[in-house]
């Protein structure tokens, strides 16, 4: 039988009790995930206190629903964020993204249970063209001193019946954690300053005369002088401008590849993961044992579909079935492996791939950090960070310079539903 729900989630946890009185401070976060306890952590290792509601679990959305990968720049995508913002302001994104990884490594240190390891990522062009972008993309990053090497012919390595006409591997700087495991014990690490509550949803926000917000839970109101966002994009309350935001269903699954001789060869580039570049994007990496996970795009009107229906154990089955067959498109040697578990979820991008991070136009106590696509591990953490930092006025020259890239402004902002 299929499992389902996230691989990361399925442990004990006891959820913080949730919000019981009313209370006044200084700072509200609503989000429980990789942006919020980011935001939390940063806040209270400078001392600040604050409160974070989050509706059901800290990193039950999307962080725990992710495959844990910590990118550091858009795979593949490289050439196009110098494009849209030169060179030297794509290469700063890429190293404060590449810091951040190496917080979340220091971090992890000494807690095997956080899996942090680093790894290799291996993008595939499964057309000709694609190959010449990523040949295009390699001369780029090797010119920008990113460690890289491209490939002709993979599917020799790969040993896929599948044609792929080139792949580029990025050597250094890409990793992976347990990001469910992660994010929760930096929430712990918060609570010498920062007050959490779970199973606390903010059904209302208000703005009260002297500009100062008050957030309702069904029971109890938290009253704050700087509201911090970080909800992903999907709260009812935080309204987004749809059009800013594409939203894209993805399922993860965790497979077992029956057939040793499968498993030895995936093996060969398991310690990179493959990514397509193709419209239905699917992605493989390590687990552990002979386990790995396998990631494939859908259609968000499926996604939202699949989550329903997949309580039901035959339909379960036959999700594990279309997953499968959409993955042995990409990754042939999958076919005869066994999905054992399986699990979806939704993330939100903007249209350019930018994340959206700093002060709101419209309401200068209204932070937030939002619409990071599937680089929302590195950017969700680095964007609460940030966001501490615009609260307590402390950016550095280049948090000020990123901020100035990636800050809301007309167009790409969020409405507050007060
Ligand atoms: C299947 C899948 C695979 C992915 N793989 C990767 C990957 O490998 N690498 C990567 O970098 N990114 C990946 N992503 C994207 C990444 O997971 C997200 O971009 C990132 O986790 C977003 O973090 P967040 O904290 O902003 O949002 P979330 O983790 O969704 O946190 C938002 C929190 O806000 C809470 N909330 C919402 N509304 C309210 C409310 N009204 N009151 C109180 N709380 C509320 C939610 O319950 C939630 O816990 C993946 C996403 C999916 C779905």
């Amino acid at each position: 039988m299929v499992k389902i729900g996230s691989y990361w989630l399925d442990y004990a946890y006891s959820p913080r009790s949730p919000l019981k009185k009313n209370i006044k401070t200084d700072v509200a976060i609503i989000g429980g995930g990789i942006t919020g306890v980011s935001a939390a952590f940063h806040l209270a290792s400078r001392g600040i206190e604050c409160v974070l509601l989050e509706k059901s679990t800290i990193g039950s959305g999307s962080t725990g629903n992710s495959e844990g990968n910590l990118v550091p720049l858009p795979l593949g995508r490289f050439r196009e964020l110098v494009e849209k913002v030169g060179r030297k302001n794509a290469l700063d994104i890429y190293n404060a993204s590449v810091s951040v990884i190496r917080e979340m490594a220091n971090l992890s240190k000494g807690r095997p249970d956080l899996s942090f390891h680093y790894t290799k990522k291996f993008v595939l062009a499964t057309t000709r063209a694609q190959a010449g972008l990523l040949k295009k993309e390699f001369k780029l990053t090797k010119a920008c001193n990113i460690k890289s090497r491209f490939i002709p012919v993979p599917h020799k390595v790969i040993g896929a019946s599948k044609t792929f006409y080139g792949g580029l591997i990025y050597e250094s700087n890409f990793a992976r954690i347990n990001p469910a495991r992660f994010v929760r014990e930096l929430a712990t690490r918060s609570e010498k300053s920062v007050k959490i509550f779970e199973n606390t949803p903010v059904k209302v926000i208000r703005r009260l005369k002297d500009g100062r917000f008050e957030l309702s839970s069904s029971t109890h109101r938290v009253v704050c002088n700087t509201l911090i966002a970080a909800t992903e994009t999907f709260s009812s309350e935080i309204a987004l401008k749809d059009k800013n935001f594409k939203s894209i269903g993805v399922v993860a699954a965790i497979a077992e590849p029956l057939d040793k001789n499968v498993l030895r060869k995936l093996k060969i580039d398991i310690n990179t993961r493959v990514i397509d570049t193709s419209e239905n994007y699917a992605a493989i990496g390590p687990i552990s044992g002979n386990k790995i996970s396998v990631t494939y795009e859908i259609r968000p009107k499926f996604l939202s579909a699949f989550r329903h229906i997949v309580e039901f154990p035959i339909i379960r089955n036959i999700a594990a079935y279309v997953v499968k067959h959409g993955l042995a498109k990409v990754f042939p040697l999958l076919e005869k492996s066994r999905i054992d578990r399986i699990w979806g979820c939704k993330y939100a991008s903007t249209k350019d791939m930018m994340p959206i991070i700093g002060r709101d136009p419209k309401n200068s106590n209204f932070l937030y950090s939002i619409g990071y696509g599937d680089h929302g591990l590195v950017f969700g953490f680095l964007g609460g960070k940030m966001l501490s930092e615009v609260y307590t006025k402390t950016q550095s020259r280049r948090t000020k310079k990123l901020l100035s890239l990636l800050k809301p402004k007309n167009g790409r902002n969020l409405t507050l539903k007060t």
